[in-house]
């Protein structure tokens, strides 16, 4: 039989039945899913030789033979480094690891052992060193016959060699497949190909498993012509959702919103405050979105405090008064709680109900909310991802708004959606992505950003301080409690693990109830039950308690304007976004306002440098940058969490100008041919139909 693309794994020559199960485990059932798994790094056999051309920061993998392991104490300290040094007679290397990654680890390495070394190129005192490269050990004796060779990931029953041969084959199908002129699917328009000088797919695939050596250098910097491709095309199917959506491809109609709201005037006239310009000027283009029928898709963007959930609760107002219903959902019960009472605080002049819904609540209960939703009693329903739950129906839902949007994903968004007919839909987040990256990866979404904090607001006060410190951490603290403040001591784990000496808030809560007999001590984890949890949070508001020991559940969206000292223990352990998250919970009153970053003693440089730039930067979108630059996208997204297509080897960072080329040809693609109906265009339209089915369902 003749082999394509979508051609089951096994068919191909040498695989057969039972290596075509264990690879459709791993997810290749077909020639092209494996054809797409590609090389995680290459094994250039001439590095050793060359190594004193190499540049420090250059990443090289190659194989050579141990020559000798040793350990000695650095200086007069009890840290032992370990060193390693391999190479033969064209050259030598010294691997040095200053942190022992687990007891026995260099057992493993035995003199004239062959291995592979993968690591950053290292410049020590004028001499080329490697720091902590990964090591393993080569089990399989391969003969190895060029001098690039491609590394796959090895799972168990699947070395790189045999994952390296398949792939090969499959190639030779693919040349036996284009010789017969038949194109590969899923490929791009010819015109766009040529548009941005794009290789054919087939010529890109055969170069990245079976790179020439002049290409070795630049493939560590994903930009040869064959990766530019296979990156081009990934985002290229991405924007081209994207922009189906942006123009109205195939879209409902949703319901239109008053132009003018009577609610909401009476409401801001009982507010103790002035809404800031930029509150204004985000509820002004909420406001002109939602009295159209187009879907609105609308994120606010807004660092901590600066008063987005008010901007949120404005446009339920509309939306109520208008006669349409309104589901806002929050990550946590905490808030849902918070938001529910201040909600009912805020209208209770206004005829409106307001509606909670959480998974803790019992049987009777919600079946009771449930009704009320379906009726239409309430008009604003306040809650957690119960709200989103396929028991949940609501009568006529205008408006989905989605608080502390990163914990949502796509996904989660698309269920909702499918709720109400279609309703308009409100994003608010803090996490202030970098304005390119909210393009791409919520492209579907239009900005607004609130870019100023209401007045009054002083800048938080932010300092690391070395565990040798803590007592006069403590007498600071105890300072401003006999001033009236509030404090939070926010701790990483719940329970004391075994492997690491973390304080856990429990143990620790029991030892300064002891020390400060004078301070009021509440405790609240996630492994509380709701109820606890509610009365802790509520004590809390209530001033009943002045320190809140806490793990990271109170990290979004909590409000309690007296508090204003946040003490964070093991600052190594948490991120950027999610410090600055944390310390977005004071400095929400009048009172100056203070951020600890508790440092242990063994923190790596990596954690110094974020409490460093937590405390020389108050601006959340500057601190997000530098998380971005720390950690990647995907990471800083969360993958899983933002609901982004999983890359195969494009990233959002490193590839943005090939992105924004991809976004260009993806919404030209829609100009030209708004409805798809060009016959160079139907594999475009399959490949919309075949994995964005909500589009056109
Ligand atoms: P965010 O959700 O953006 O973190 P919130 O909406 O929780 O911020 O607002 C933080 C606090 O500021 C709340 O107590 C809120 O009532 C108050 N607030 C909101 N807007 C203003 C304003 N314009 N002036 C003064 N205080 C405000
Ligand atoms: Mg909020």
């Amino acid at each position: 039989m003749s082999i394509h693309w979508y051609t089951q794994v096994q068919y191909l020559k040498g695989v057969g039945p039972k290596l075509g199960s264990i690879l459709e485990r791993k997810g290749f059932s077909t020639v092209g899913e494996l054809l797409y798994n590609f090389p995680r790094a290459y094994e250039d056999q001439r590095a050793l030789m060359s190594l004193s051309h190499l540049n420090p920061g250059q990443v090289v993998t190659f194989r050579s033979h141990i020559q000798n392991v040793r350990s000695f104490n650095l200086g007069r300290t009890k840290r032992k480094v370990y060193e390693v040094v391999v190479g033969d007679a064209t050259g030598k290397v010294t691997c040095k690891f200053f942190r022992m990654p687990y007891r026995g680890y260099f057992q493993r390495f035995q003199p004239h052992q062959l291995v592979r070394i993968s690591g950053k190129v290292t410049n020590y005192r004028g001499t080329i060193e490697f720091h902590h490269p990964t090591i393993d050990p080569i089990q399989e004796n391969e003969e190895i016959d060029d001098q690039l060779i491609p590394l796959y990931s090895e799972t168990d029953g699947m070395t790189s060699a045999k994952m390296r041969r398949l792939i090969q084959v499959a190639l030779t199908e693919m040349e036996t497949l284009e010789k017969k002129k038949a194109d590969f699917p899923n490929s791009l328009p010819r015109w766009l190909e040529e548009k941005y000088s794009l290789i054919s797919k087939k010529e890109a695939l055969t170069e990245i498993h079976q790179p020439a050596l002049d290409v070795a250098e630049s493939l560590g910097e994903f930009r040869t012509p064959s990766q530019k491709r296979i990156i081009f095309e990934e985002f290229f199917w991405l924007e081209l959702y994207l922009a189906s959506k942006k123009s109205g491809f195939k879209s409902q109609e949703a319901p239109k919103m008053k132009k003018t709201s009577q609610w909401n005037t009476d409401f801001l006239k009982t507010l103790p405050f002035e809404l800031t310009q930029a509150q204004k000027s985000a509820f002004k283009e909420i406001h002109e979105d939602i009295s159209t029928t187009k879907p609105m898709h609308r994120m606010v963007q807004g660092d901590v405090g600066s008063g987005k959930t008010l901007v949120a609760l404005m446009s339920a107002l509309v939306t109520a008064e208008s006669g349409y219903q309104v589901s806002f959902m929050v990550p946590t019960e905490i808030l849902a709680e918070q938001h529910f009472n201040n909600t009912v605080k805020f209208f209770k002049d206004l005829p409106i109900k307001v509606g909670l819904l959480t998974g803790k609540q019992g049987v009777k209960e919600k079946r009771e909310n449930l009704e009320k939703i379906a009726s239409g009693e309430f008009q604003i329903c306040i809650g957690t991802h119960a709200l989103m739950q396929k028991d949940v129906e609501y009568k006529n839902l205008g408006l989905v708004i989605i608080d502390e949007q990163h914990r949502f994903g796509v996904e989660q968004r698309k269920e909702l959606r499918e709720k109400g007919s279609s309703p308009h839909f409100l994003v608010m987040t803090a996490t202030p992505i970098p304005r390119t990256l909210a393009m791409t990866a919520y492209g579907d979404l239009d900005v607004s950003i609130i870019n100023e904090l209401p007045k009054g607001r002083q800048a938080i006060v932010t300092k690391k301080v070395f565990a040798t410190k803590r007592e006069k951490v403590y007498g600071f603290m105890s300072d401003q409690i006999k001033k009236g403040r509030q404090a939070y001591i926010v701790y990483p784990l719940v329970e004391e693990s075994e492997k690491m000496d973390l304080k856990d808030a429990v143990s620790e809560f029991e030892k300064l109830k002891d020390k400060f007999p004078n301070i009021r001590f509440g405790l609240l984890h996630g492994r509380m039950k709701p109820k606890e949890k509610e009365d802790t949070m509520n004590a809390f508001r209530a001033h009943e308690i002045d320190v809140l020991v806490s793990t990271t559940v109170i990290e979004v969206g909590v409000d309690v304007p007296n508090a204003n000292l946040m003490i964070i223990e093991h600052t190594e352990r948490f991120g950027l976004s999610q410090l600055h998250q944390l310390r977005g919970r004071v400095g929400r009153g009048t009172h100056k306002s203070y951020c600890v970053l508790m440092l242990g003693y063994a923190q790596s440089d990596e954690a110094r440098l974020r409490a460093e730039i937590m405390e020389q930067n108050s601006d959340g979108f500057k601190v997000a940058e530098y998380d971005l630059e720390m950690r990647g996208a995907g990471e800083f997204l969360g993958t899983k969490q933002s609901g982004l297509p999983g890359f195969k080897m494009a990233n959002l960072v490193r590839d943005m100008e090939i992105l924004k080329q991809a976004r260009t040809a993806a919404f030209d693609v829609f100009k030209n041919d708004p409805q798809l109906k060009k016959k160079e265009h139907q594999l475009l339209l399959k490949e919309l139909y075949e994995n964005h089915k909500d589009i056109v369902g």
